[in-house]
């Protein structure tokens, strides 16, 4: 085979990627990306393209950080790895006190693991070992919202609520409880913003008490709802829920993947942006940009300081990865976090974003876009080609055709099917939103062109 991108692609078809359709398996012909650098990505065939989801949210310094690479490079000169259960690095180390001094509160103590589903995993654990240990094994249940992304492990999938995902595969029915996501477009258009609070927030103390407050355990929430299609809760939604769980000893875990490292600009986002101090937090992604992978889960002290009981000889949490703390991964993070301090990016993000938010309004001209929300440097562009209807076949075909299009003019979206959502890197200028924006507006018309052609919008 001559041609290199048909090659690679070929052998691509050996690779089962994330959320891979078996009856297709060998038909695939994915975009090759051969090369990053600031906020674009370069296909085999030398096109460029604005990297809209910055991966997937996570590649929050932009690509082809030379002095990235550098420390990545001395560190595996220096140690590629020890064992995290028995020797201590000075990466991990720094890394874990650098960590606890950005995160709210008392969360003073970092675990860390090798992606956002297993700080998700290891979290849930630590709630149900720090039960047993208080004597409280009845209460584990853990109730998350609908349209949560939590992750792929049997646990974080479980907590995960999108409907869409839950075919043929088995989850923790018995211990995991979903209540409605707090999204604005769910709101009856009779009722007021301040009765769909209160309703959002008793979603959740009703199914503490349907439980049990002595069977329940944690709730999990991201601040923003990111893979969901980005939704934004109610003001004062997450402050409200906090002071139910506190009023029935029940765990906040605020999961803080997407919406930590500056992508709503700050470093965490729980109380900088939505005034709450939880028990545990969890992140990933923008937490070494995706250079090499890496998560972690940060824990208070209140919590840590139950474990002093002087009847009970030991208490090992028996979790952990070979890679916990590893440490060029920890200097992946270490040197993030310096870049994103020293080029103020958390600053860019606020207001880069503020400017992202208000541009990308302009989509609501188009008459098959619903909804544009977003906060930050993420947002989402929902468009709907029936009103109301639930057709999943009509969502991925509207998706796949604007992120065509988009592609085209040198834009990635990577629609969620009927949703295209937007977080680039953190670097981004506001002349790279105006370049961004266009380009999407462009797009999603042109996708409204061909449904219109094919009759399968007709509301014009
Ligand atoms: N939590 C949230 C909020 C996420 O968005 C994701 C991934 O998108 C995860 C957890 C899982 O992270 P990972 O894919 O790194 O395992």
């Amino acid at each position: 085979m001559n041609n290199p991108t048909e090659h690679i692609q070929k052998q691509d078809n050996q690779f089962i990627h994330p959320w891979d359709n078996f009856q297709n398996l060998g038909n695939n012909q994915r975009t090759v990306v051969e090369k990053g650098d600031g906020i674009y990505i370069y296909d085999s065939q030398g096109n460029r393209l604005i990297d809209g989801p910055s991966g997937m949210w996570c590649v929050n310094i932009g690509h082809g950080r030379k002095e990235m690479a550098q420390a990545i490079y001395d560190q595996v000169m220096q140690l590629p790895f020890t064992s995290p259960w028995s020797m201590a690095t000075s990466p991990a180390a720094q890394f874990s006190e650098a960590l606890a001094a950005e995160a709210p509160g008392d969360l003073n103590h970092v675990f860390l693991t090798t992606c956002g589903s297993t700080a998700v995993d290891s979290a849930l654990r630590f709630v149900q070992f720090y039960n047993n240990y208080r004597g409280k094994p009845e209460k584990k249940k853990i109730i998350s919202r609908l349209k949560g992304y939590h992750g792929s492990t049997y646990l974080s999938a479980s907590v995960s609520g999108k409907e869409r995902d839950k075919n043929y595969l088995d989850f923790a029915t018995d211990l995991v409880h979903h209540i409605p996501a707090p999204h604005p477009l769910l709101k009856p258009d009779h009722m007021t913003d301040a009765d769909f609070l209160d309703q959002c927030v008793a979603d959740l103390e009703n199914k503490i008490i349907e439980l049990g407050e002595d069977k329940v355990a944690v709730f999990v929430a991201e601040p923003i709802l990111a893979s969901g299609g980005v939704i934004v809760p109610p003001k004062g939604y997450h402050k409200r829920c906090l002071d139910v769980c506190h009023k029935y000893d029940v765990l906040y875990l605020s999961d803080e993947v997407v919406t930590s490292f500056g992508r709503l600009g700050h470093i965490f986002s729980s109380e900088a942006v939505f005034d709450i101090v939880p028990d545990i937090i969890t992140t990933a992604k923008g937490l070494t940009s995706a250079y090499i992978p890496m998560g972690a889960f940060l824990v208070s002290d209140r919590l840590l300081n139950e474990f002093n009981n002087p009847d009970i000889e030991s208490a090992i949490f028996s979790n952990g990865f070979t890679y916990s703390g590893h440490p060029v991964a920890a200097t992946a993070g270490l040197k993030n976090l310096e870049i994103i301090k020293r080029e103020n990016l958390c600053e860019n993000a606020r207001e880069v974003g503020a400017y992202l938010q208000e541009r990308i309004k302009s989509l609501y001209d188009i008459p098959i876009v619903r909804d544009v929300r977003g906060l930050g440097l993420m947002c989402c562009v929902e468009c709907e080609l029936t009103k109301g209807a639930d057709d999943l076949e009509m969502d991925y075909e509207i998706g796949e055709r604007i992120d065509q299009h988009c592609q085209a003019m040198g834009l990635v979206v990577r629609p969620l099917a009927n949703m295209c959502v937007i977080s680039p890197p953190l670097i981004i200028t506001k002349a790279q939103i105006d370049e961004l924006v266009d380009i999407l507006y462009k797009g999603v018309e042109l996708a409204m062109h061909d449904c219109i052609a094919d009759g399968k919008f007709k509301n014009v």
